[in-house]
C-alpha cells in the first residue's frame, strides 16, 4: 500500500519524554499503551481516535445525504448504550458540525484503508498520542506536520471529544485490551510462530503495533503497510469476548500472508485462469480460525464473555458466526476444507494444496 514512511519522533525524544511533561500531559489526555506483551503492542491513543470518530461522523452524515444504491449501511453494530448520545453545548455543538463537515468535504469518500492519504495521517496521529497539541505551537517537537487546516480542525474538536466521547471510547478501548491481554501473554508466541510457519515466512521482529478506536473502518478493524500497523474498533460488536483474540491475529496475519497470494498468482497464471480476488483472504479467515480454535476451547475461562462460542464449548471462527462464507465465499470455504485442512493437519505440502485449490477453481 504506502510505501513512504511517516515521519517519526526521533527516538531520543521518546525516550526524553518517559520522563517529561510530555508525558505528564500525555496522562491527562489518557493516552493508554499496555505492555509490554509479545507480538503485539496494544495502544489506546488521543488524536486517533478523534480521527476516527471524526470519519464515522463524515460518513454518517455523507451516507445520509445520498444513500447507497446498493443499500449497503454505513457502520457496524456498536456496543453502546442506546439512545446514549452525548450532550454538547450549542458552542460545542457548532465546532463538532464544522469538524465533521471538513471530514465529510475532505476525507468521507476515501476509504481508510486504500487512500495512502488517510493511512499516512493515521499512522501520524499514531505517532504524536503523547502530544496535547498537533501545532507545535507549545511543544516544538508537538508539531505533527499536518495540513495547516486540519490540525487547526482537530485542535478546535479534541476539547469537544475529550469532554463527551472520549471517556467512553477510551474505557472500551482499555476493556478490550485488558480481556485480551492475558491470552497474548499466554499464546501469543505459539500463536505467531504457528501462523508463519503455515504461510512459510518469519513474523515481524517488530511488535505489531494496535490502535485500539472506538471506531474503525466499515469491517470493524484494518490492517495498513509500511509500518505494519493494525486499527481495531473496541465498540464494534464482532470484536467482543473470545472473538478479539482471533480479530488480533487475523489482522497482524495480513502482514505476512504475503507468500500465500503469490503462491495463489503463480499457480493462476501456470494454469491460465483469471486469479480469484478474495481467495487468499478467505484463506487468512480459515486458517486463523483453525489456529485460534483450539486456544480458545482450551483457555475458554480466561477469554471472558461467551461471543463466539456455541452451545456445549467450542469456538466458532469469526467468518463463520459472521456469515462471511455464506456470502459469496461459499466455494472457497469448500475448497479450504478440501484442500488446505490437510496442509493444516500435516498431511499435505503448502505448494501441493495451493495448487489443488486453484486446479479445482
Ligand atoms: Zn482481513
Amino acid at each position: 500500500m504506502s510505501n513512504k514512511v511517516p515521519t517519526r519522533l526521533p527516538l531520543f525524544l521518546f525516550v526524553l519524554s518517559l520522563f517529561s511533561p510530555v508525558r505528564a500531559a500525555g496522562q491527562s489526555q489518557g493516552n493508554y499503551t499496555y505492555g509490554p506483551l509479545p507480538v503485539f503492542e496494544l495502544h489506546s491513543g488521543f488524536w486517533i481516535n478523534l480521527h476516527h470518530t471524526l470519519y464515522h461522523d463524515a460518513k454518517l452524515r455523507t451516507t445520509a445525504a445520498s444513500p447507497d444504491k446498493s443499500g449497503k449501511t454505513y457502520g457496524p453494530t456498536l456496543n453502546t448504550a442506546p439512545g446514549a448520545k452525548p450532550s454538547l453545548s450549542p458552542a460545542e455543538q457548532r465546532i463538532w458540525d464544522d469538524a465533521v463537515a471538513y471530514y465529510a468535504a475532505n476525507y468521507a469518500a476515501k476509504d481508510l484503508l486504500f487512500s495512502t492519504e488517510l493511512v499516512q495521517l493515521k499512522d501520524q496521529l499514531g505517532d504524536f498520542e503523547d502530544c496535547d497539541e498537533l501545532s507545535g505551537r507549545k511543544r516544538k517537537f508537538c508539531d505533527a506536520g499536518l495540513p495547516a487546516k486540519l490540525t487547526q480542525v482537530l485542535e478546535a474538536a479534541a476539547p469537544v471529544y475529550r469532554a463527551h466521547l472520549w471517556p467512553d471510547h477510551d474505557r472500551a478501548n482499555r476493556r478490550w485490551i485488558m480481556r485480551v491481554a492475558p491470552l497474548v501473554r499466554e499464546q501469543g508466541v505459539g500463536l505467531s510462530e504457528r501462523l508463519a510457519d503455515i504461510y512459510q515466512t518469519r513474523w515481524p521482529r517488530e511488535k505489531i503495533r494496535v490502535d485500539l478506536s472506538g471506531y474503525a473502518n466499515w469491517t470493524g478493524a484494518y490492517t495498513t503497510a509500511d509500518p505494519l500497523r493494525v486499527t481495531i474498533s473496541s465498540l464494534d460488536s464482532r470484536n467482543q469476548g473470545a472473538a478479539a483474540l482471533e480479530v488480533l491475529f487475523h489482522e497482524g496475519s495480513h502482514g505476512i500472508a504475503e507468500p500465500v497470494q503469490a503462491a495463489i498468482i503463480r499457480q493462476c497464471h501456470q494454469r491460465d485462469k483469471a486469479i480469484p480476488r478474495d481467495l487468499w483472504h478467505a484463506l487468512v479467515f480459515y486458517t486463523t480460525g483453525e489456529v485460534i480454535r483450539p486456544v480458545i476451547g482450551s483457555a475458554g475461562a480466561t477469554a471472558g464473555d461467551q461471543d463466539g462460542s456455541v452451545p456445549g464449548g467450542g469456538y466458532t471462527p469469526y467468518a463463520l458466526r459472521e456469515g462471511l462464507y455464506q456470502r459469496g465465499w461459499n466455494d472457497y470455504f469448500k475448497l479450504l476444507q478440501k484442500f488446505w485442512q490437510p496442509y493444516l493437519d500435516g498431511t499435505a505440502s503448502f505448494d501441493d494444496a495451493i495448487a489443488r485449490m486453484v486446479s479445482s477453481l
